[in-house]
C-alpha cells in the first residue's frame, strides 16, 4: 500500500482525493491536512467524505514522512511552506494548486532538484491529450489559422484564465514559435484594433458549478475547427492525481507533468 497525505483535504478536490484513496486497493491515507482554522479539523477523514470511519483525523500540521507521497490541492498561499516541508522530509510531491505566482513556480523548480515533483495544471487524462493535440494542430494548420479559446469554471474559482487554459495556450505558442506571455490576449476591451495574426486569445467565463470546460478554436476564412473537453466530475482530476502519486513514488528528483505520468512525453 502506498501512503498518501492530502493537503487541502477539506476542500472540493480534497474530498474527491480522499474518496479516491479510501476506495482504492493500493493506496492508504497517511495524513489529511487543511488550514489551521478549518472547521472540519478533528473529524475522521472517512466520515468527512461519507464513508466508514478510518481512525485518522483531519489536522492542520503537515509532517510528511519518507515513503509517503504528498498530494497538494489547496491554495497558492499555502504552496511555499508545503513545498519546503516536502523538501525537508525528502518526500515526493504531486501539486495541483493553480493560480501560482512566478515566485511559487521558482520554488517548484528549486524543489525539483531535490525531490520528484509532478506539477500539472490539469490532472485529467482527457485534458492531457487535448493539450498535446492543441500543439499538433497549431503546428499543422500554420499561421493562417487564428487560435482562440473559451474556458468555463464554477463561480468560486479565483484565478482566470484557468491554469489549464494557460497550459493549452503555451502548447499552441510553443508549437508555433510564439510566447504566450507576449502573444496571449485575455481582455480585448482596452484595445481598439483588429486582431493580429500572432495573437492567442483566451476568454474566461465563471458561473454555476461547472467543473471545467475548455474549447480551443482554430479559425480561418470559411472554416473552423473546435477541440473541446468538458469535465463533469471532479473525480477525473482526483483519479489523474492519484495515478501521478503512484507513479512518482519511486522516481528520482525532477519536475514532471502529466504526459510523463502517462508515458506520452516522447510522442
Ligand atoms: P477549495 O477552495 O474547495 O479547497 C481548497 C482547500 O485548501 C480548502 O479546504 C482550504 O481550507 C484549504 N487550504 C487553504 N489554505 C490552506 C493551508 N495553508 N494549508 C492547508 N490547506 C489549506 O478548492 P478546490 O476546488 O478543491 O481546488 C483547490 C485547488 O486545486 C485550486 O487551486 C484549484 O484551482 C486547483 N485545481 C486543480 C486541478 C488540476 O487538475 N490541477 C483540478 C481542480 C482544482
Amino acid at each position: 500500500m502506498q501512503p498518501v497525505t492530502i493537503v487541502g483535504a477539506a476542500g472540493r478536490m480534497g474530498h474527491a482525493l480522499l474518496r479516491g484513496i479510501l476506495e482504492s486497493d493500493d493506496l492508504t491515507v497517511a495524513g489529511a491536512i487543511d488550514r489551521t482554522d478549518c472547521p472540519q479539523c478533528g473529524r475522521d477523514v472517512g466520515a468527512l467524505v461519507g464513508l466508514p470511519e478510518v481512525g485518522l483525523n483531519l489536522t492542520s500540521d503537515l509532517q510528511p514522512r519518507r515513503g509517503q507521497v504528498v498530494v497538494d490541492f489547496s491554495l497558492p498561499e499555502a504552496t511555499g511552506s508545503n513545498i519546503a516541508r516536502c523538501v525537508d522530509a525528502g518526500v515526493p510531491l504531486v501539486l495541483g494548486t493553480t493560480g501560482l505566482t512566478k515566485d511559487d513556480i521558482g520554488l517548484i523548480h528549486g524543489a525539483a532538484e531535490k525531490i520528484p515533483v509532478v506539477f500539472a495544471a490539469n490532472y485529467s487524462v482527457g485534458v492531457t491529450l487535448l493539450t498535446q493535440l492543441a500543439g499538433l494542430a497549431a503546428k499543422a494548420l500554420g499561421p493562417d489559422w487564428d487560435a482562440e479559446m473559451v474556458e468555463i469554471h464554477h463561480k468560486h474559482k479565483r484565478d482566470a484564465p484557468s491554469g489549464t487554459a494557460l497550459r493549452i495556450g503555451i502548447a499552441v505558442a510553443e508549437a508555433t514559435g510564439r510566447d504566450l506571455e507576449k502573444d496571449g490576449v485575455f481582455d480585448r476591451s482596452p484595445r481598439n484594433e483588429p486582431r493580429r495574426s500572432n495573437e492567442i486569445g483566451i476568454v474566461a467565463l465563471r458561473g454555476g458549478d461547472s467543473v471545467g470546460e475548455h474549447t480551443l478554436m482554430f479559425l480561418t476564412d470559411g472554416e473552423r475547427i473546435e477541440l473541446s473537453h468538458r469535465a463533469r466530475d471532479r473525480q477525473i482530476f482526483a483519479r489523474g492525481a492519484l495515478r501521478a502519486a503512484r507513479w512518482v513514488a519511486d522516481k528520482p528528483p525532477g519536475l514532471y507533468d502529466m504526459p510523463d505520468v502517462l508515458g506520452l512525453s516522447e510522442s
